[in-house]
Formats: structure tokens, sequence, C-alpha cells
């Protein structure tokens, strides 16, 4: 449908960056403008970090938090403002977040993240870590792997904080979820080095593990890692990444280019120590400013034309390393099929490639 002929609509936001603030201030002052008669509702993260405000201005009809999404039907009944926020402490007890063909499913293992880093909004605006139950996550496992599904994904907001809060832990989940009927194959999607224990270790020599792993970095150079607020330093990074990378790993990471006091030395530290790391995947960003964070209230900005540069270089560097990992492993991979065009068949191998 298209947004002219509709009565009502509901942005599902973001507010990671101040960026993603503003288009969603400007799509809603379009709306606005456009269309008076449209009810907008807002929600999502941008429903906790701005909903207030721009009810109180009257440029939304109502908002409503994370935690009341589950009764989305009838807060679209509500025929009077209404300002829902809920409860950051809140599970969901929708687990399956997406499907991707008739192979892949998206599960949600937990919510919150008890990290402080200093650039990142997201513990404000989705409260502190909290598990799923167990039982809850298996049961759903079991029925999509009874009607095919072969591939398990877990996600949440700080996957690797699975358990704390109930005495378990992500290992003993995936051990769980392993010998589910019909599972072949369960990723993370991503992780802190410090959650990877022994525990997690051993689970890595098991043939149900994808094998790649995302183990969220964010820099190589440990004056940054201060400065973002970061619990991970260089050289523990080194020796984990070795270690997985010896266990025949594909691995990725995120890293935040141009981060305040970022200044050449650290960057050209950070290059080198990138260019001895196993690595073959990269999410690299430029950093963005987040109001309300630690890190925005920060001096020795990086200029937005050296940061595109430093991203260049790190993005280019981690292709080089790709391609080697590539031509090392040029042999028959196990694809799990995800997509039919025609004679053409495509899904990911093992290493997430
Ligand atoms: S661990 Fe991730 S979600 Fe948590 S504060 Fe750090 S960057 Fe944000």
């Amino acid at each position: 449908m298209s947004e002219d002929s509709a009565d009502l609509i509901v942005v599902n936001s973001c507010t990671v960056t101040n960026g993603a603030d503003s288009s969603v201030r400007g799509y809603i002052n379009r709306i606005n403008k456009k269309k008076p008669d449209i009810r907008v509702i807002l929600a999502g993260c941008g429903a906790h970090s701005k909903g207030e405000k721009l009810l109180a201005e009257k440029r939304v009809f109502g908002v409503f938090g994370h935690s009341e999404k589950e009764n989305i039907e009838s807060i679209l009944k509500l025929d009077k403002p209404f300002y829902k926020i809920g409860d950051l402490n809140h599970i969901d007890t929708t687990i399956v977040e997406q499907f991707i063909g008739k192979s892949r499913a998206f599960i949600k293992i937990q919510e919150g993240c008890n990290f402080d880093c200093s650039y990142c909004i997201i513990p404000s605006v989705r409260g502190r870590a909290r598990s799923h139950s167990e039982e809850s996550i298996l049961t759903q496992v079991e029925k999509l792997a009874s009607n095919g599904f072969g591939e398990f994904i877990l996600t949440g907001t700080n996957v690797g904080s699975y358990g704390y809060d109930i005495g378990s832990s992500i290992a003993k989940l995936i051990k769980k979820i392993s010998q589910i009927r019909g599972v072949r194959r369960v990723r993370v999607g991503s992780l802190e080095p410090i959650q990877i224990d022994d525990e997690f270790k051993e689970l890595l020599k098991e043939p149900f593990m994808a094998k790649h792993l995302h183990i969220a970095l964010q820099h190589t150079s440990d004056k940054m890692l201060e400065i973002m607020s970061r619990r991970n330093r260089f050289h523990y990074d080194r020796i984990l990444l070795e270690e997985i990378s010896s266990l025949g790993f594909a691995i990725g990471t995120d890293f935040i280019v141009g981060h305040p006091m970022e200044d050449d030395s650290c960057w050209s530290e950070a290059m080198d120590r990138v260019r001895k790391l196993p690595l073959t995947h990269i999410h690299a960003f430029t950093y963005s400013k987040r109001d309300n964070t630690k890190s925005a209230g920060m001096r020795g900005e990086v200029r937005g034309d050296v940061a595109k540069q430093r991203y260049r270089e790190l993005i280019s560097t981690i292709r080089g390393k790709h391609i080697k990992f590539l031509e090392s492993h040029n042999r028959a991979l196990e694809v799990l099929i995800e997509k039919r065009d025609g004679s053409r068949y495509s899904g990911y191998d093992q290493y997430f490639q």
C-alpha cells in the first residue's frame, strides 16, 4: 500500500546514530506536511530516545516502546494520543525474527547489553542484558527444524552475554540446539572477544558449528580501545583470533574508523596490527556522532575525508586477506541452498561466503 492512501503509519525507527535520528525526524516532518490527517505512530529504538518530545510537539499521534510491540493490534485501535513506552526489562515472547528462504532462521536469544562502549546509545534504549528462556528457544528450534530449516543464526543485542542472568551460557545453549534432530548448522550473530571462553572454544571443534565467527573488535589500537571504553585489548585479541583461525575458521569483525582522538599514529599502529590478524570479513563504519553518549563530548574529532580514506584502506586490506583465504580453500564447499533461480542455486557456505 502506498503512503498516500494510508490512514496510519507506524515508523519503526532506529536511533543508533544522529543521522538515523534525523532521517526519522525528516520522514515524520514530510508526512506531517504532506498529509496532516495521517496518524503517525513512532515505535522502535527512536521511541525511547525521542518519542516523548515528538509527542509533546504533536508531531506523532502515539508512541510505543519495544515491550509493547506484542500489543500492536490493540495499540493501533487507540483513538486518543498515547505514550506507551513500556518496560526496558521486558522479554519479547516472539523469538523468531526472520526467515531466509526455507533453510535459514534467525532466532533471537537475548535482549539488551551491559557493556558501556563510549560511542553507543544501545544500552540506554534496549535495556540491560536479559536472556530468553532456554525452553522457549529450544521449542522454537524444534518446530522449525521439523519444518525443514537446517541453519539457525542466534541473534540479540549482545548475543554472547546469553545465559549470565539465568545460570547458563551460550555454549550450553548451542550444545542443546545441536542435539535437535534436523539442525545442521548453528551460527552466532556476533560475539565480544571476552565472551569466547574455554567452554565456547570446545564447541568450535563440533561439525555443526558454522566455520565462521564474527568477533567484534571495533579497533586494534589499545589507546583507542580504552578511549572507546571497550573491554578487549589487542594482545589478547590476536592470540584469540589466531587460535580460532588455526581451527580453520573464517573470522569477521566490526571496526569503527575515525572515532575522536584517532590520530595518525594510532591509525598507523592500528593498520599494522590489522595486517597481522587472520581476518576474512569486516563490517567497517566511519564514526558517526551520537548525542547523549560519552564519545559525543570528546575532542579530537577526525575530519570526514580522513576517516573515509582510512575506511578504504581498511576495507581493501581485509579484501586482500579474504582473497588469500579463498585461494587456500579452493575445494568443494558445503552450501546450504537458500534460493533457486532457474538452474542457478545460491546459499552460504560454512565460511559465510
Ligand atoms: S557491546 Fe555493542 S551494543 Fe553493547 S555498548 Fe558496546 S557496541 Fe553497544
